[in-house]
């Protein structure tokens, strides 16, 4: 594969680094990158690995765009507020760089469909806010071999690193069984818009060297940003002996869950996640929920507004995002009311 005129000219300031030549962004022309979570930190992932040429681009993104994301949500434009952040994000981006293949998915991932979300990717970028989901990317990352860089941004803090399967620690090993804390969101403590970039230009930095085959800076070392102090500091990390995951990965099955899942969101909003594999017939949706709300369709989602003020945009995948109630069982009652019929 030879580059063309185009790409020398689009990529002349990359090709031109003294330790970067055409071979390399060949190499990263052919790589896959799958970035779960397309938020603070996946938004600015995103446009450095769309604008360095990365081949393949899957995004995987269970929400949708919401006024206060667009601070520091910066592949998002105020007239994408509404529509599934990975659709969204996906044609914003292809609009910079026509040379990237994207593949948009708009559902929660966890333990269940993981692994075959992230099949198929070289590398695995993290853009995610719970570390439930980390969970899971986790156990995909070790069972399919795929390096998986972390990252985890809050307040004026971030962490970044890079798990190599069979090479470094895994996330288990780093975190153990620690659990999210619901204190500790973006929406009570804020979240910097400056570290955010930082972190993730990190994080698509130990991309590029695992797609030129060199070795990342951040296998096996922690590296901790504290944005407030402008200070970095850098952190030995090891691998856990008997760690559940990564040691005996064929001892731990996928946990499997037969109803739909609820979580709350940073912006305070609700996510479902269904079962299973869906396909949901969103204009039946839109048609049934007419009759008694007001409904929009768009391609790939509807979104219904109640007249008790609370909002629920369906996708086909049956993933959903509702707003304006205050609990996970008001929730999953507006859900299943909106695909069973009233
Ligand atoms: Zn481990």
């Amino acid at each position: 594969m030879a580059l063309t005129d185009e790409q020398r000219e689009r990529y002349s300031r990359t090709l031109a680094l003294r330790d970067f030549g055409e071979k390399e962004m060949v190499s990263v022309l052919r790589t896959t990158v799958s970035v779960v979570g397309a938020g603070g930190l996946g938004s600015p992932a995103l446009r450095f690995l769309v604008a360095m040429g990365f081949g393949k681009v899957r995004i995987i993104d269970r929400d949708i765009v919401e006024l206060s994301n667009i601070q520091r949500q910066t592949v998002y434009n105020t007239s994408d507020i509404g529509r599934p952040k990975a659709e969204a994000a996906a044609s914003n981006l292809a609009l910079m760089n026509p040379d990237v293949e994207f593949e948009p998915i708009t559902v929660s991932i966890d333990m269940n469909n993981a692994q075959d979300l992230l099949k198929g990717s070289d590398i695995i970028l993290d853009g995610l806010d719970t570390v439930q989901s980390r969970r899971a990317v986790n156990f995909a990352s070790v069972r399919l071999k795929i390096p998986y860089v972390f990252a985890g941004a809050i307040e004026y803090y971030a962490n970044i690193t890079t798990f190599l399967p069979g090479q470094t620690g895994c996330l288990q090993c780093l975190m153990g069984d620690v659990q999210d804390n619901p204190e500790n969101t973006c929406q009570r403590v804020g979240v910097s818009p400056t570290l955010l970039p930082m972190a993730a230009s990190v994080e698509v930095q130990e991309a590029v060297l695992i797609a030129v085959s060199r070795h990342p800076r951040l296998a096996g070392r922690l590296m901790a940003i504290d944005m407030n102090d402008l200070a970095f500091d850098f952190f030995d990390i090891g691998r856990v002996e008997d760690c559940p995951v990564c040691s005996a990965p064929t001892k731990r099955t996928a946990e499997k869950h037969d109803s739909p899942s609820v979580t709350m969101l940073c912006s305070g909003s609700f996510n479902i996640s269904p079962a299973g594999p869906t396909a949901i017939d969103t204009s039946a949706v839109a048609r049934r929920a007419k009759r008694k709300y007001k409904a929009v369709e768009r391609p790939g989602f509807v979104r219904i507004e109640t007249d008790v003020g609370a909002q629920i945009t369906i996708m086909q995948s049956g993933n959903a995002i509702v707003k304006g109630v205050s609990t996970a069982s008001q929730a999953l009652h507006l859900y299943q009311e909106m695909l069973n019929g009233f």
